[in-house]
């Protein structure tokens, strides 16, 4: 194909090369021309920031920060902001790209975005984190807005922060905005059920898919990779559906236990031990790679990116992987699982509940009114259960894996989209 040649990915099992050639291959599949390619390929606009801090013993240190807009072909913008020190512009490019494909798979009406900032939040104060955040906003404040660009928490940043944004941005326009962020803590404009919204996704895609493939939830075992919030709260609500979740694990190792992890144990001993599991009873130790090999019915991938790779994709013995994390599995694993006949519920759709109850916060902003979690949960768990639907649809008509089924239905919906609309 004849487009402009992204910037190099260096790392062939690198996730957003992961990413990448997935699209490239459902754009093929689509018959998408060369210049639509290339409309949904480049990003609209990319920013780059040099800011200023003050630091804590006085000196000032200059942060480099971005933003980048992949498309605003549905509606305003809408990513995280990553601080972190593996931040550089490739990498906040591909995961502006990736928001593009979940939010269409998810049909809510938002672009995608991502930024970023290179820096090391463990090591940094609340008043340098405050300081930061503060003067990156004040250099976005003409692409950021509620209508044009919406940032939320990604790594390394959470309610907090938000809160500096919403705050720092409402001074500069004299008035409080509260829709021009999601994530925000609740007192101030968050929405109920944002927590666990991305491990209740992850459920409710697991338990249609274990619909497919007729696996009974009570009869049903799972073994779940990172104790955080979608992990932890996948595990809670898989549980509560019947199903026996086996093993968990964080950083600190895995857990393991034929008759079934006790969940609300798990996650009273991880609240009271500084948030991870190590000295964990009732289970037996395991690595976090056995784990991943477990035969259980369903695994869910929901630490971090590149877990499954062509190294250890053999030994996946799971009848299903659900990725609440983004990019779990590389590329280059993906043809060894589709041969060993496990079916994936991809990142862009299993993890979007997130980014659906986050819309739902921006709506909740915008009418000045709160919903309850009763109207929230069954809200976005309708939208989940409707995409997973509307992809598995599309992997049946195209005879596609469900991953590449995901892409093309984003593809195709910003494309057609574009074609009506024109540039924008
Ligand atoms: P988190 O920081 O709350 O939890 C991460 C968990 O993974 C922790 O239990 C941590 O101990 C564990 N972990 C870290 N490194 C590990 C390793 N090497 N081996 C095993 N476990 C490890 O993060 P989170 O918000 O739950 O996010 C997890 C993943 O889900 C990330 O890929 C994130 O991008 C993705 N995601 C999160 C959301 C959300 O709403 N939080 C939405 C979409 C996608």
């Amino acid at each position: 194909m004849n487009y402009i040649e992204p910037a190099p990915i260096k790392d062939k099992e690198n996730p957003l090369a992961s990413m990448m050639s997935r699209f490239d291959k459902a754009a093929e599949l689509l018959g998408i021309n060369d210049e639509m390619y290339n409309i949904l390929k480049i990003p609209r606009r990319q920013i780059t920031v040099g800011l200023p801090v003050t630091m804590d013993n006085g000196k000032i240190k200059v942060f480099e920060g971005y933003r980048v807009i992949h498309s605003t072909i549905l509606g305003p913008a809408k990513g995280g902001i990553r601080f972190d020190m593996g931040v550089n512009i490739d990498e906040v490019r591909a995961l502006a790209a990736w928001m593009t494909w979940k939010c269409a798979v998810v049909d809510i009406p938002y672009g995608g975005a991502k930024g970023g900032i290179m820096c090391n939040p463990r090591e940094m104060s609340a008043g340098e984190m405050e300081r930061l955040m503060r003067a990156y906003t004040l250099s976005m404040l003409d692409v950021f807005g509620p209508d044009k660009d919406i940032p939320a928490p990604d790594m390394g940043t959470g309610p907090r922060e938000m809160a500096w944004l919403m705050d720092e941005y409402s001074k500069a326009n004299g008035m409080t905005v509260h829709a021009v962020v999601t994530g925000k803590p609740l007192v101030l404009g968050g929405s109920l059920g944002r927590t666990e919204a991305t491990g209740r996704g992850v459920t409710v895609s697991a338990l249609a898919a274990m619909e497919k493939m007729r696996i009974n939830p009570y009869k049903a075992t799972a073994a779940i990779q990172g104790f955080g919030n979608v992990g932890m709260y996948a595990a809670a609500l898989l549980h509560e559906r019947g199903v026996t979740v086996q093993a968990v694990s964080d950083i600190s190792g895995g857990y393991f236990n034929e008759k079934g992890i006790d969940i609300e144990a798990a996650m009273q001993y991880r609240a009271a031990n500084g948030g991870v599991l190590e000295g964990f009873k009732g289970a037996d130790l395991i690595s976090n790679e056995e784990l991943l090999s477990l035969a259980v019915d369903v695994l869910v991938p929901a630490a971090k990116e590149d877990v499954i790779t062509q190294e250890n994709a053999r030994e996946i013995r799971a009848k299903m992987i659900v990725e609440g994390a983004n990019g779990p599995t590389s590329a280059n694993a993906d043809d060894i699982i589709n041969d060993k006949g496990i079916m994936v519920i991809p990142d862009i759709l299993a993890n979007a509940g997130g980014v659906t109850v986050s819309y739902f916060e921006w709506v909740q902003n915008r009418i000045g009114y709160k919903w309850t979690l009763e109207r929230i949960n069954r809200r976005s768990d309708r939208i989940m259960k409707d995409a997973f639907d509307k992809v598995y649809a599309t992997s049946q008509k195209y005879q596609v894996n469900m991953r590449l089924a995901a892409y093309i239905v984003a593809i195709d919906k910003v494309a057609s989209t574009y074609q009506y609309r024109g540039g924008y």
